[in-house]
Protein backbone atom coordinates (compact mmCIF):
# COMPACT_ATOMS: atom_id res chain seq x y z
CA UNK A 1 0.00 0.00 0.00
CA UNK A 2 1.11 3.40 -0.59
CA UNK A 3 1.43 5.88 1.95
CA UNK A 4 -1.36 8.26 0.34
CA UNK A 5 -3.58 5.19 0.03
CA UNK A 6 -2.94 4.82 3.71
CA UNK A 7 -3.77 8.13 4.43
CA UNK A 8 -7.03 8.36 1.98
CA UNK A 9 -8.40 5.76 3.90
CA UNK A 10 -7.39 6.95 7.21
CA UNK A 11 -9.06 10.19 6.10
CA UNK A 12 -11.96 7.99 5.04
CA UNK A 13 -12.72 6.26 8.10
CA UNK A 14 -12.05 9.74 10.16
CA UNK A 15 -15.10 10.84 7.97
CA UNK A 16 -17.31 8.09 8.31
CA UNK A 17 -16.77 8.05 12.37
CA UNK A 18 -17.44 11.51 12.47
CA UNK A 19 -20.87 11.48 10.99
CA UNK A 20 -21.95 8.36 13.12
CA UNK A 21 -20.75 10.49 15.91
CA UNK A 22 -22.50 13.70 14.63
CA UNK A 23 -25.80 11.39 14.04
CA UNK A 24 -25.99 9.98 17.51
CA UNK A 25 -25.92 13.11 18.91
CA UNK A 26 -28.68 14.37 16.64
CA UNK A 27 -30.66 11.78 18.18
CA UNK A 28 -29.61 12.72 21.83
CA UNK A 29 -30.39 15.95 20.96
CA UNK A 30 -33.46 15.41 19.69
CA UNK A 31 -34.64 13.09 22.72
CA UNK A 32 -33.62 16.16 24.70
CA UNK A 33 -36.12 18.30 23.00
CA UNK A 34 -38.71 15.78 23.01
CA UNK A 35 -38.48 15.34 26.81
CA UNK A 36 -38.13 19.26 27.47
CA UNK A 37 -41.68 20.06 25.72
CA UNK A 38 -43.97 19.49 28.18
CA UNK A 39 -46.90 16.96 27.59
CA UNK A 40 -50.28 18.64 27.60
CA UNK A 41 -48.87 22.09 27.50
CA UNK A 42 -52.49 23.20 26.41
CA UNK A 43 -54.40 22.44 29.13
CA UNK A 44 -51.73 21.97 31.72
CA UNK A 45 -49.66 25.12 30.66
CA UNK A 46 -52.98 27.09 31.25
CA UNK A 47 -54.08 29.21 34.76
CA UNK A 48 -56.77 31.02 35.27
CA UNK A 49 -56.94 34.74 35.96
CA UNK A 50 -59.79 37.10 36.96
CA UNK A 51 -60.28 40.87 36.85
CA UNK A 52 -63.07 42.59 39.24
CA UNK A 53 -64.16 45.67 38.60
CA UNK A 54 -64.54 47.02 42.43
CA UNK A 55 -67.07 49.83 43.04
CA UNK A 56 -65.46 50.68 46.50
CA UNK A 57 -64.43 54.16 48.13
CA UNK A 58 -62.74 54.49 45.14
CA UNK A 59 -63.44 52.44 42.37
CA UNK A 60 -60.61 50.05 41.66
CA UNK A 61 -60.04 47.51 39.01
CA UNK A 62 -58.16 43.81 41.29
CA UNK A 63 -56.31 42.10 38.47
CA UNK A 64 -55.63 38.78 39.54
CA UNK A 65 -53.60 36.03 38.40
CA UNK A 66 -53.87 31.98 39.47
CA UNK A 67 -49.92 31.31 40.61
CA UNK A 68 -49.01 28.72 43.16
CA UNK A 69 -52.58 27.64 43.70
CA UNK A 70 -54.06 31.30 44.83
CA UNK A 71 -54.84 34.52 42.94
CA UNK A 72 -52.01 36.87 43.20
CA UNK A 73 -53.87 40.27 43.43
CA UNK A 74 -53.05 43.55 42.14
CA UNK A 75 -55.33 46.92 42.51
CA UNK A 76 -55.41 48.90 39.59
CA UNK A 77 -56.90 52.17 39.76
CA UNK A 78 -57.37 52.93 36.15
CA UNK A 79 -57.93 49.69 34.96
CA UNK A 80 -56.02 47.16 32.91
CA UNK A 81 -54.89 48.56 29.64
CA UNK A 82 -56.62 47.03 26.42
CA UNK A 83 -54.27 48.11 24.34
CA UNK A 84 -50.14 48.89 23.68
CA UNK A 85 -48.85 51.82 24.80
CA UNK A 86 -50.50 52.60 27.51
CA UNK A 87 -49.32 51.86 31.65
CA UNK A 88 -50.95 51.26 34.53
CA UNK A 89 -50.21 51.83 38.27
CA UNK A 90 -51.34 48.02 39.69
CA UNK A 91 -50.31 48.48 43.66
CA UNK A 92 -49.93 44.38 44.93
CA UNK A 93 -52.22 43.61 47.53
CA UNK A 94 -53.18 40.28 49.48
CA UNK A 95 -53.51 37.23 47.85
CA UNK A 96 -56.97 35.56 47.26
CA UNK A 97 -58.12 31.90 47.16
CA UNK A 98 -58.55 30.88 43.81
CA UNK A 99 -62.28 30.09 44.59
CA UNK A 100 -62.74 33.89 45.11
CA UNK A 101 -62.01 34.50 41.46
CA UNK A 102 -66.01 33.45 40.65
CA UNK A 103 -67.15 36.23 43.50
CA UNK A 104 -69.57 38.43 42.35
CA UNK A 105 -71.92 40.58 44.05
CA UNK A 106 -71.65 43.13 47.49
CA UNK A 107 -69.05 43.26 49.75
CA UNK A 108 -71.27 44.40 52.56
CA UNK A 109 -71.24 48.19 54.47
CA UNK A 110 -69.01 47.99 57.27
CA UNK A 111 -66.28 45.47 55.79
CA UNK A 112 -63.10 46.41 54.28
CA UNK A 113 -63.89 46.68 50.52
CA UNK A 114 -67.86 47.50 50.93
CA UNK A 115 -69.24 48.26 47.58
CA UNK A 116 -70.16 45.77 44.32
CA UNK A 117 -67.92 43.70 42.65
CA UNK A 118 -68.38 42.81 39.06
CA UNK A 119 -66.17 40.40 37.03
CA UNK A 120 -64.87 42.74 34.11
CA UNK A 121 -63.27 39.91 32.27
CA UNK A 122 -62.31 36.68 32.92
CA UNK A 123 -60.33 33.36 31.33
CA UNK A 124 -56.82 31.87 30.96
CA UNK A 125 -53.31 33.36 30.37
CA UNK A 126 -50.22 31.69 29.74
CA UNK A 127 -46.92 32.56 31.82
CA UNK A 128 -43.66 33.39 29.66
CA UNK A 129 -41.28 33.92 32.39
CA UNK A 130 -42.26 34.71 36.44
CA UNK A 131 -39.29 36.33 38.19
CA UNK A 132 -39.03 38.44 41.20
CA UNK A 133 -39.64 41.83 39.94
CA UNK A 134 -40.69 40.77 36.18
CA UNK A 135 -43.52 38.88 35.00
CA UNK A 136 -44.70 37.95 31.33
CA UNK A 137 -47.63 36.37 30.30
CA UNK A 138 -49.92 35.97 27.22
CA UNK A 139 -53.45 36.63 28.90
CA UNK A 140 -56.72 35.47 26.33
CA UNK A 141 -59.80 36.87 28.02
CA UNK A 142 -62.59 38.43 26.16
CA UNK A 143 -61.32 42.01 26.71
CA UNK A 144 -57.36 41.48 27.74
CA UNK A 145 -55.67 39.28 24.85
CA UNK A 146 -52.15 38.86 23.68
CA UNK A 147 -48.63 39.75 25.42
CA UNK A 148 -48.86 41.65 28.64
CA UNK A 149 -45.67 42.61 31.12
CA UNK A 150 -45.78 43.12 34.81
CA UNK A 151 -42.75 45.24 36.40
CA UNK A 152 -41.95 46.38 39.63
CA UNK A 153 -41.24 49.84 40.59
CA UNK A 154 -38.73 49.73 42.78
CA UNK A 155 -38.23 53.28 43.33
CA UNK A 156 -41.55 53.81 44.04
CA UNK A 157 -41.74 51.32 46.65
CA UNK A 158 -41.99 47.25 47.03
CA UNK A 159 -45.58 46.97 46.07
CA UNK A 160 -46.06 49.36 43.07
CA UNK A 161 -45.80 47.58 39.63
CA UNK A 162 -46.55 48.83 36.38
CA UNK A 163 -49.23 47.06 33.73
CA UNK A 164 -48.98 47.05 30.34
CA UNK A 165 -49.80 45.07 27.10
CA UNK A 166 -46.72 44.34 24.88
CA UNK A 167 -46.26 43.82 21.18
CA UNK A 168 -47.31 40.46 20.19
CA UNK A 169 -45.05 40.59 17.21
CA UNK A 170 -41.40 41.86 17.87
CA UNK A 171 -40.31 43.19 14.52
CA UNK A 172 -36.58 42.43 13.63
CA UNK A 173 -34.66 45.10 12.32
MN1 LIG B 1 -60.61 45.66 45.56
Amino acid sequence: MKKSDDASMKEKWRAAREKMEGEEIGKEAEKKKETKTPKGRKSGGELSFVVHEHHATNLHWDFRLEMDGALRSWAVPKGPPTVEGVRRLAVETEEHALEYGKFEGEIPEGQYGAGQVIIWDKGTYEPESVHEDKIVFVMNGAKMKGKYCLIRMASMGPKNWLLFKMKDKEKKE
